[in-house]
């Protein structure tokens, strides 16, 4: 089941979970990690021996529950988010359940939440009671949720309303630091085509070529002036051009010229 659809079954889930007595104890990790890959961040970047070192990259991480106080710094470093934490003594009925999650917009702390199960069905009504968004590329944030202790094993993601307002200084553009604020003041200044922002702020011209930040701005656009966004045109690429000293191109000429007399 989980090769053709990536949804662990219970008995893999029910296998990651600690004994009755540690869970009474406090936090601890549930690492979901069922298929050999290569690869071991769980491993690095636990400092307590929660995660047992690995003989060979492609072992699957073998878990120390006595070890781990569930600080979540695997969770942040998984890279197939397959890491969570529970804690079934936060309150008679609800465990406290902390998920990588990688959407946006992110969460704010105090919002209820649909709770996802493995393969997005609808769980439960959940309530949002931290968000941690670590800096670094390689660090997913890290979501608190309170959930029916029947249903830790259950919810593994949320559903944010897509309606809900974001961060202005969310950045749009990554490689040339353009955030939304910037955009948005854009476009309200009379700028409403992608092309335009483009040449002002330099977005979709950096390395990545606007791959994610062009849907953004097209989607910015339509909300803000209320057209269809498949009506918008996504801009012109170019690729990335370097520049050559006229000396080089000379000394490769030259070579070619020696080369075939
Ligand atoms: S939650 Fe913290 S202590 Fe537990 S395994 Fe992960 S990094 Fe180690
Ligand atoms: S970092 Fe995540 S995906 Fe990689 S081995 Fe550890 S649990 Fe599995």
């Amino acid at each position: 089941m989980l090769e053709k659809t990536g949804v662990p079954t219970k008995e893999q889930i029910d296998s990651v979970f600690p004994s009755e007595e540690r869970m009474k104890k406090g936090p601890f990790v549930v690492v979901e990690c069922f298929q050999k890959i290569p690869c071991n961040p769980c491993f690095t970047a636990c400092n307590r021996d929660g995660i047992k070192a690995f003989e060979d990259i492609n072992d699957l991480p073998d878990v120390d529950h006595d070890n781990c106080n569930g600080c979540t710094l695997c969770v942040s470093k998984c890279p197939g988010l397959a890491i969570f934490v529970v804690d079934m003594t936060y309150s008679e009925d609800k465990a406290l359940l902390k998920i990588p999650y990688e959407f946006l917009p992110l969460p704010r702390e105090g919002d209820r939440v649909m709770g996802l199960s493995h393969s997005g069905e609808e769980v439960e009504e959940v309530e949002v009671i931290k968000v941690q968004n670590p800096k670094g590329f390689d660090k997913t944030p890290v979501i608190s949720l309170t959930v029916s202790k029947d249903k830790v094993k259950e919810v593994r993601s949320i559903k944010v309303p897509k309606e809900r307002d974001r961060s202005e200084d969310e950045i749009v553009c990554r490689c040339s630091d353009v955030t939304l604020e910037d955009v948005r003041k854009l476009i309200r200044t009379g700028h409403t085509t992608f092309d335009e922002i483009k040449k002002i702020s330099r977005i979709g011209m950096g390395p990545c070529q606007g791959r994610t930040c062009s849907q953004l701005v097209i989607r910015e656009i339509a909300s803000i002036t209320g057209q269809d966004p498949s009506s918008l045109l996504p801009g012109t690429y170019r690729p990335i051009v370097k520049s050559l000293e006229m000396g080089k191109i000379i000394e490769a000429l030259e070579k070619e010229k020696l080369k075939s007399q």
